[in-house]
């Protein structure tokens, strides 16, 4: 092998070096190195995709308001049977015991068959994160309200996305990712508030801006609260029924 044939299979053996770098590079070698990131953390699903999974706050599994009490202090009097709760009407809303920032929430529902309801008097009830930020539980698989009050609506602020109700008497489904908002240090909010909502496996909101405290007089505005609050379940008269609550909590 003459010298120049040396030279010419060692440039070879560079240019291959080079190579593999720039490819670990891009394939995120240097990266993964110089980032430092810690291996997500083990979630062990639930044994079917409505199950808690090993990280969740299991809030009703069908047997008791345990995790319940009333808005107001004390016992929640809504009825629990065949392992779901039912709203009483007239017993009045009811919060969880614990309070919450941002989470990941799944939630079961079911409105009653009603005659004669119309707008927002059929089947209503709402899910409230920390007792301010409202997700429309109503009948509007056969009835109509205006868009920004039936079900899945961010109430009185967003539609959703689609209507993808099913009728009375059939369970439904919420899977609602909340991001609480942000304040600053005398209170201000600087980041608004966000949700994301599957209903029964449906989009219904993307990434939606919180405009403030939902319901009461136009336009919405935030409340000073604190960073983390109870989750709320409204009586508004109707027997609406809740089963299989389950939430994550997100963030520190
Ligand atoms: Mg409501």
């Amino acid at each position: 092998m003459t010298c120049r044939m040396v030279l010419k299979r060692m440039g070879w053996v560079v240019w291959g070096v080079l190579a593999a770098g720039v490819m670990w590079g891009i394939g995120g070698g240097v990266w993964a190195r110089e980032g430092g990131e810690a291996a997500p953390r083990v979630v062990r699903p639930g044994a079917t995709d409505d199950a808690p999974p090993s990280d969740a706050v299991v809030l009703f599994d069908g047997r008791d308001l345990s995790k319940w009490e009333h808005v107001g202090g004390g016992a929640a009097k809504w009825k629990v049977r065949d392992g779901q709760m039912i709203v009483v009407p007239g017993t009045g809303d009811i919060v969880t015991r614990q309070s919450y920032g941002s989470c990941q929430l799944h939630i079961e529902w079911m409105v009653p068959h009603e005659q004669g309801g119309s707008g927002q008097h059929v089947g209503n009830s709402g899910i409230k994160f920390q007792t301010q930020y409202e997700i429309q539980v109503l009948e509007s698989h056969d009835h109509t309200t205006r868009p920004e009050g039936q079900a899945g609506a961010i109430y009185a602020q967003h539609p959703p996305l689609v209507n993808a109700c099913r009728p009375p008497n059939v369970w439904q489904s919420y899977d609602i990712v909340f991001l609480a908002p942000k304040r600053d240090g005398s209170g201000k909010v600087v980041e608004p508030g966000r949700f994301t909502v599957f209903q029964n496996g449906v989009l219904i909101h993307h990434n939606a801006k919180i405009l403030g405290k939902t319901g009461g007089a136009p336009p919405p505005r935030y409340h000073d609260h604190a960073p983390r609050m109870p989750l709320l379940l409204q009586d508004h008269g109707h027997a609406v029924r809740y089963r299989n609550i389950w939430l994550r909590q997100l963030g520190a």
